[in-house]
Formats: structure tokens, C-alpha cells, sequence
């Protein structure tokens, strides 16, 4: 193959482009929007450490992908169902707050840069058929989102800070939350049921978290979107590999999808120059996480009863390291779990392929 085209500039068809470039291949990226990282408004977002492995960004920087962009380590945060606080500390960074957007500072202008350094060429405000790619890494493809996130990013004096909100009312079956670094907020809900809701919701979660953490809050900025996930991703079509949001593939409990999205653009950037089948080795690497997702998904809806009293229970006794450690590897109490689990996302969700 002597040129690569990958459909899609985002974390993971970059991931995949900086890695064929630096291997000598001739890469060509066609992105629809007019810049990397236009999908998102300077939204602060959490690149996980806590679904367990090696620390998130070692794993990067093993993969040969610099982490010159702006971040900040949080191994500590706090659990709030409005009534509650329980502040829950990590023995290692739990997740790295990264900005998303197109200030020079965020991840997708980060990866940008490498992927012009190892001279990909990025096609801006284009696009191309999916029967001429060979990756396919345009993030969610589905008409319907499985879960819907809105909020605003602002400037404050605060110090650093991590809440997540539980409470129904304030993020139907899903959870708000308020991120501060270095000096940046982020106030947001997101719900994985009547998305009609958000704007109430979204007042709800700002009432709440403003009162209990009080701030200034200057400039604010809308932000959000939706997500995609998969319990069954789709690795391939036609002759090309699909990454990333693309196939499906996002954590179905909280949609921290970021680092499977570069992983996957990683896999399948390896799986080209080595020839290894791709659908195989995503399947190895991510069927854990998914159809572990999908039992955490329904534990959480399950628990959300009674103010999420039962999660937040759960996170004090086991320690939320360990807990969280816990609930990604797919153990065999989630193994048990998977056939009930997907019944009740079946119904539940009924727009997914589960
Ligand atoms: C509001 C919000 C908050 C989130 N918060 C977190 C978080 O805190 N932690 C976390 O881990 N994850 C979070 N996520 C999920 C995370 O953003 C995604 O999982 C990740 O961006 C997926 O990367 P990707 O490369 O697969 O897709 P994308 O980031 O969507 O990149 C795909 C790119 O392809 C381009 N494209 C699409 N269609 C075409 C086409 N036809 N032709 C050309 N180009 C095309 C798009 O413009 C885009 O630039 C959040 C998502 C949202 C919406």
C-alpha cells in the first residue's frame, strides 16, 4: 500500500496517521471540518488512568505519541449526590484534565502538530468515500446519540477541583460534573435518557455544584455533544479498518472514550505496517472493556435508585482505586452479570446493538 487515507482528523485517525508517517508510509487525511479538534469549544476532559494498565500517558509516550499538550494530574475528587460529598483519593493520577478544541494547548492540536512534523498530509474542510480509505476514524456515526452532554467552560480563581454530580434530576441516568484547572472550569451534565431534558437538567447541576463549591465564574462559553458506543463494534467495512467513536468503541458507563480512541488508532496503524489482523487484535484488546461496560452501565441504572446512594456506598467501602480497577477488568462476577446486563440494556436502550 503505498499511500494510507484515513477519513477523520481526531484523536484516533491521528493517532493512527503519526504512527504510519514516522514508519515511512505516505499518509493523507481528510478532515470535514476546518480544523483538528473543531468538534469540541475548549471543553476540559478527563484522560482516564482509572480503567487500569501502565499510567495513560507512559502508555502514549511508549507508543511514540508526544504529550506536549496542556494537562493537569487529579488522584483526588469528590462524589456529590446533593446531599453527600465523599472525597475520594487515588494512589496514582486516577485521570489527566486535557483541553479539547483548537488552542494551541489542546490534545487534538498536540497530535496536529505531530502528525504535520511526520509529514502527514492533512486535507482540512474535505472528506472522501469510505470505499477509497483505509481507516475510517470519523467519531459517531449513529443518527441517535446513546448519551447527550451540554454545559460551559469559564475562567475562575478557583484552585483545582474534580466533583461528580449524582443526581437524576441534574443528569438523568448519567452524571454532571464541575472540572477546574489550572485556573479553566468546566460545568457540565450529561444524560443517557430524554435528552429533552438537558437544559433543566444542566440548571439543576449548575444550582447544585455553584452553591456547594462556589466561584467566580467569568466568560462563559457553551459546550457539549453526544456520544456513540457499540457492544458490538464494527472493526471493518469494506476494505477499510474503522477506530475510535467510529466503531462504536466508548466506555458505556461515563463515555471516557479518549484513550480507546488512540489506542485503537494505534492498533490499527500497527496492524497495517505488520500485516496483523486488525479485527482480531481490537477484539483481544477491547472486548473486556466493552462488555464490561455494558455491566457497569446497569449496575449504575440499577443503583441510581435512591441518590445513588448504593454506588457511592460501594466506592467508600472499596476504595474508589480499587473499585474502579475492579470494574474494567471484566472479572468473573461481570462475566456472570453480561447476559442479565444486556437484556436490560437491550430494553432500556433500544436504539443500540448491544
Ligand atoms: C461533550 C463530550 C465530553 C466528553 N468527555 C470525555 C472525557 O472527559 N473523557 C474521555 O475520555 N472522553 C470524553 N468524551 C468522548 C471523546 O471525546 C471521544 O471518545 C473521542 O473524541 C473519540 O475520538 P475519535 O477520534 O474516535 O472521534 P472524534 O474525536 O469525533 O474525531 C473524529 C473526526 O472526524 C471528523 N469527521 C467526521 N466525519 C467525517 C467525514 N465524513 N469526513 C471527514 N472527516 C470527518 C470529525 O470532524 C472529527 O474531527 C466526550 C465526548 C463529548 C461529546
Amino acid at each position: 500500500m503505498s499511500t494510507v487515507r484515513i477519513i477523520g482528523a481526531g484523536p484516533s485517525g491521528l493517532a493512527a496517521a503519526i504512527t504510519l508517517a514516522r514508519a515511512g508510509r505516505t499518509v493523507e487525511v481528510f478532515e470535514r471540518r476546518h480544523d483538528c479538534g473543531a468538534r469540541f469549544g475548549g471543553d476540559l476532559q478527563g484522560l482516564e488512568s482509572f480503567s487500569g494498565g501502565d499510567d495513560v500517558l507512559n502508555e502514549l509516550r511508549a507508543a511514540g505519541i508526544d504529550t506536549d499538550f496542556a494537562y493537569r494530574a487529579f488522584s483526588r475528587g469528590f462524589q456529590f449526590n446533593g446531599v453527600r460529598a465523599d472525597l475520594h483519593e487515588f494512589a496514582t493520577p486516577a485521570f489527566y484534565v486535557v483541553r479539547r478544541g483548537t488552542t494551541p494547548d489542546t490534545i487534538d492540536q498536540s497530535l496536529k502538530r505531530q502528525a504535520l512534523a511526520a509529514g502527514v498530509n492533512v486535507h482540512f474542510d474535505a472528506s472522501l468515500d469510505p470505499a477509497q480509505a483505509h481507516i475510517i476514524a470519523t467519531g459517531p456515526r449513529q443518527r441517535r446519540p446513546y448519551a447527550v452532554c451540554r454545559g460551559f467552560v469559564f475562567e475562575t480563581d478557583a484552585p483545582d477541583l474534580a466533583v461528580a454530580l449524582l443526581d437524576d434530576r441534574a443528569g438523568l441516568k448519567g452524571y454532571s460534573y464541575l472540572l477546574v484547572s489550572n485556573g479553566e472550569g468546566c460545568l457540565c451534565t450529561s444524560l443517557w435518557s430524554d435528552f429533552r431534558r438537558v437544559h433543566a437538567c444542566l440548571a439543576e447541576a449548575r444550582r447544585q455544584l455553584l452553591e456547594r463549591w462556589p466561584m467566580k465564574v467569568v466568560n462563559e462559553r457553551p459546550v457539549g455533544g453526544w456520544v456513540h458506543f457499540s457492544g458490538r463494534p464494527r472493526w471493518s467495512e469494506g476494505g477499510a479498518l474503522v477506530v475510535g467513536e467510529a466503531a462504536g468503541l466508548q466506555d458505556f458507563l461515563w463515555a471516557f472514550g479518549l484513550r480507546a480512541a488512540l489506542r485503537s488508532g494505534l492498533l490499527a496503524a500497527d496492524a497495517l505496517l505488520t500485516g496483523e489482523n486488525y479485527t482480531e487484535r481490537a477484539d483481544a484488546h477491547f472486548t473486556g472493556f466493552i462488555k464490561s461496560g455494558v455491566v457497569n452501565r446497569f449496575l449504575w441504572e440499577m443503583g441510581r435508585f435512591g441518590s445513588y446512594r448504593a454506588p457511592m456506598a460501594a466506592l467508600r467501602w472499596r476504595g474508589a482505586g480499587r473499585l474502579m480497577h475492579d470494574f474494567y477488568r471484566y472479572n468473573r462476577l461481570q462475566q456472570f452479570l453480561y447476559p442479565i446486563a444486556r437484556g436490560y440494556v437491550r430494553v432500556a436502550h433500544p436504539h443500540l446493538t448491544v
